[in-house]
């Protein structure tokens, strides 16, 4: 697989912000140094040259760089960095809009970390409660978790956060919306004051950078301009079905393309996810389907069948479209155009990671023309009908 460097474009950036080109010159423990290298990362990517040392000095920070160059990862080695392993106080919440996220990155940190023995507790609903309560009065250094189940614990008082510095939304637009905010404030009001606060995401609209300014002290803004936020690695493409009916056909012509390496499906419902999925594998298609009407435990075996690779498609809703790693998808299918701009982005985001090829498609009926055409204007950039060789391209 090539990897071609992640260095994300042009930075707009509020002050002046300096550029540390490698992990030696961050200032960073020597366990956690290791740990870096020996997960394989050799150089820091251009958000993470940016944004470390300012967070690891303590400073509110927001951070905005395109999908898949690092954030979550840069995430995971900050709070490695900050936290006293020699208490056993939680120090350190990550606060993700999916538990499938949020394990995620309970898991690089528990990787990045190893070598300085860093506990850690991923705390999401459809877990045992009772495993919760034992893990948070063990002790841990960092939670990584989503809100419902975090605010539970906080309120209890299983989670403590007198000790917690940190406080970390990935995704933070998505944690700032409607959805989540409430929660988000409930948490924060169990923080201490002086708790620092670090805002990652590709998709930062205004509104939400408004919002920010209610808990932020002269944060640190890195931030991307829209016409530069689609990645030059992922070719984006249109097929135009015209109806609803022929889209079917064409996903099952594809079907050879989508297997080449892994692909992703994304559709607006639960329940088309369901009928989709069926009507594939009546036509003798294998594919996988995961939507957040799933118990858990089914979840995470579909989860885990997909990163190994014993799965290669996956029909999904928006519970993927932001945050999950797995470096091998290289093709997005959008049956369903998103519902708004934001989430274009993160779903053809899931392919391409790092550096790496993508390919995003588009399914279009006459009537989302002009919902593409938009996309297409919004980003500066640009998707063409989808060519013959498409899978040249993968
Ligand atoms: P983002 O949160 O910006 O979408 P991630 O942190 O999930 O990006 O990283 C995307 C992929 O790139 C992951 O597989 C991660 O392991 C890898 N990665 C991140 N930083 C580096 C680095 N400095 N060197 C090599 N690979 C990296
Ligand atoms: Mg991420």
């Amino acid at each position: 697989m090539p990897r071609r460097e992640a260095e994300g474009a042009d930075f707009e950036v509020s002050q002046g912000v300096s550029v540390v080109d490698t992990f030696d010159k961050m200032g960073l423990r020597e366990d956690l140094l290791r740990g870096i290298y020996e997960y394989g990362f050799d150089k820091p990517s251009a958000i993470q040259q940016r944004a470390v040392v300012p967070i690891i000095k303590g400073r509110d920070v927001i951070a905005q760089a395109q999908s898949g160059t690092g954030k979550t990862s840069m995430i995971s080695l900050a709070v490695c960095q900050n936290i006293n392993t020699e208490t056993r106080e939680v120090q350190a919440l990550i606060v993700s809009p999916t538990r499938e996220l949020a394990t995620q990155t309970d898991k690089v940190i528990l990787a990045i970390g190893d070598f300085m023995n860093v506990q850690t507790h991923c705390c999401i609903g459809g877990k045992s409660v009772g495993e919760d309560i034992r893990k948070l009065d063990h002790g841990v250094h960092v939670v990584s978790g989503t809100p419902g189940r975090l605010f539970d614990m906080i309120k209890r008082r299983t989670l403590r956060t007198r000790q917690i510095k940190l406080l970390i939304l990935d995704e933070a637009d998505e944690m700032l919306n409607r959805g989540f905010k409430e929660q988000i404030f409930d948490i924060y009001r169990y923080l201490p004051p002086e708790t620092q606060v670090v805002l990652v995401s590709a998709t930062l609209p205004q509104d939400v950078l408004q919002v920010t300014e209610k808990f932020m002290t002269d944060p640190l803004r890195i931030l991307v301009k829209r016409d530069e936020l689609t990645l030059e690695g992922i070719k984006q493409f249109f097929v135009a079905v015209e109806r609803e009916e022929w889209k079917f056909d064409t996903l099952c012509d594809l079907y050879d393309t989508l297997t080449i390496t892994q692909a992703v499906i994304f559709c607006n419902k639960r329940k088309k996810v369901e009928w989709l999925a069926e009507k594939m594998r009546a036509n003798n298609f294998t594919v996988s389907a995961m939507h957040g009407d799933m118990p858990q435990k089914e979840r995470d075996l579909i989860m885990s069948d997909f990163r190994s690779g014993t799965s290669r498609v996956l029909i999904t809703t928006d519970i993927w479209a932001r945050g999950l790693d797995v470096q091998q998808v290289s093709l997005v299918i959008n049956y369903d155009l998103p519902v708004n701009r934001e989430l274009y982005i993160h779903r053809i985001g899931r392919s391409g990671r790092f550096g790496k090829k993508g390919v995003a498609v588009n399914f279009v009926k006459d009537d989302d023309l002009n919902t593409l055409k938009d996309i297409e204007q919004y980003y500066s950039t640009q998707i063409d009908e989808m060519p013959m060789n498409v899978a040249d391209l993968i």
